[in-house]
């Protein structure tokens, strides 16, 4: 749990450690449609974080008793390469990727429509190649454009960011430095058109006030995100449509 005295300090005159101020986001790279055998993919990066979704379905789903009669049932996969971190990772999941599985799917669920395939499964993989904290919300941007990569129908798009409290002050998507030395760490995903709060956690402890402004930064920026996956989703659209005419 975080919230501990820190040695390290991590503002300098008003700047963060990596030259940030305090509301704004590491660079984002997002790739629409990177793997061919996938239903649909995505490649983004946050900063240091670089992680590929993969989305198969709906297909057919085994066993078949796990099946839901009146939907489609959607499986997340959170997983961390063992090169993703300093030390090498321990292959297969543990209790942190079950954890963030389980949230990510449920950050999702309440976008796509899975009453259109009842009975089937929707497969969706994160795998993080590179990590630098902030890994499940970068898994659940892309994940989430992956689904629409997939032609799965969906009522939007789900954005995420983290936002936490450094040295006293609330700064939005730590990274992995600023998470292990930081006094709070808020990840949240959204459906950022209508502003709905799809997933919230929080490690370390916040004010009222302190929370309330984190909300709002997160909510900002999940806003920007949400123009880039769309920037991204258009794009890679608008080019096939153009490979297609000059066919
Ligand atoms: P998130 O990546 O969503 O912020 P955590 O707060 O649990 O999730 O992790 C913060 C960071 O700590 C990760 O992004 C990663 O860089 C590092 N980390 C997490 N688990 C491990 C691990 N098993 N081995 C090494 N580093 C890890």
């Amino acid at each position: 749990m975080k919230g501990e005295e820190t040695e390290v300090e991590l503002i300098k005159e008003g700047k963060r450690l990596d030259g940030r101020g305090f509301e704004e986001l590491r660079h984002i790279k997002i790739d629409v449609g990177v793997l061919k055998r996938a239903d649909g993919s995505c490649y983004f990066e946050l900063g240091d974080n670089k992680v590929i979704a993969a989305v198969y379905g709906p297909r057919e789903m085994h066993p078949r008793h796990a099946q839901d009669a009146k939907m489609a049932v959607v499986k997340f996969r959170y997983n961390m390469a063992p090169f993703s971190t300093d030390d090498r990772k321990r292959p297969g999941p543990d209790r942190r990727s079950i954890e963030i599985s389980k949230v990510s799917r449920e950050a999702l669920d309440p976008v796509i429509m899975r009453e259109y395939y009842p009975k089937m499964a929707i497969e969706v993989y994160a795998e993080l190649l590179q990590s630098d904290a902030g890994t499940r919300t970068a898994g659940i941007n892309a994940a989430s454009v992956a689904l629409a990569d997939a032609g799965i129908p969906m009522r939007d798009l789900v954005s995420s960011v983290a936002v936490g409290k450094i040295d006293g002050e609330m700064v939005l998507d730590l990274n992995a430095m600023e998470d292990n030395h930081g006094e709070a760490d808020m990840p949240v995903a959204m459906i950022a058109r209508t502003n709905t709060i799809t997933a919230l956690q929080m490690d370390g402890r916040l004010t009222k006030e302190e929370f309330e402004r984190g909300l709002k930064l997160a909510m900002g920026a999940c806003h920007q995100i949400y123009e880039l996956q769309r920037t991204a989703l258009i794009e890679r659209y608008s080019k096939s449509e153009n490979k297609k005419e000059e066919e």
